[in-house]
């Protein structure tokens, strides 16, 4: 199995290079904000209980999202491989990932790390909020609270991997077709 995590602030372009890598490379996407925003439209009893950590741009708690990541892994044991997009978001989200990883004998090959100047960031995701319908998409407040989360909670998980000389940077400001060079030469150097 190869494993990657896609790593980045909020609109760097996580799951528009995620898609193109799970084509080329026959990997499952998992998203936990797109797993959040599908038990938040089914009004679920824990699409209930994140909807307003989301909306205010915070981070749902650890507990939650390694449980949905438990849950996807364990339902998937025949995959080629993983690409998570927005997790893991905290230092203790990357230990437990490693855990369950491990317990089946797996790990983390590569973490890459898209970069997007911060006004970028900000002008793409407005940008999305015109068609995504979310509500953090919307709010150019909220929006700057989603980066400084980042900052301060997830920026720190990149440290984690460059310790394990698992990280690489790649500049996204360009096109996205560049930038999906650039991570497959990632990859295929790794394979
Ligand atoms: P973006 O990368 O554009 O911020 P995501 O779809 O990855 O968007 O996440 C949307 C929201 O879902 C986050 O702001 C956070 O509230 C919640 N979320 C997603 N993944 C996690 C995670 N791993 N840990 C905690 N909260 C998360």
């Amino acid at each position: 199995m190869f494993n990657i995590v896609l790593f980045g602030p909020p609109g760097a372009g996580k799951g528009t290079q995620a898609l193109k890598l799970v084509e080329m490379y026959n990997l499952i996407h998992l998203s936990t904000g797109d797993i959040l925003r599908a038990e938040m439209k089914r009004n679920s009893p824990l699409g209930q209980k994140v909807k307003s950590l989301i909306e205010k741009g915070e981070l749902v708690p650890d507990e939650i999202v390694i449980e949905l990541i438990r849950e996807n892994l364990s339902n998937n044991k025949d995959a080629a491989g993983f690409i998570f997009d927005g997790f893991p978001r905290t230092i203790e989200q990357a230990k437990s990932l490693d855990e369950m990883l491990s317990r089946e004998s797996l790990d983390i090959a590569l973490m890459l790390t898209l970069e997007v100047e911060e006004e970028e960031l900000i002008s793409r995701i407005l940008l999305r909020g015109q068609n995504s319908g979310r509500a953090d998409d919307s709010n150019p407040d909220i929006i700057k609270n989603r980066i400084k989360v980042y900052n301060e909670q997830t920026a720190p998980v990149a440290e984690y991997y460059k310790k394990q000389g698992k990280h690489a940077s790649i500049d996204n400001m360009g096109t996205i077709e560049n930038t999906f060079d650039q991570l497959k030469a990632h990859v295929d150097n790794w394979q």
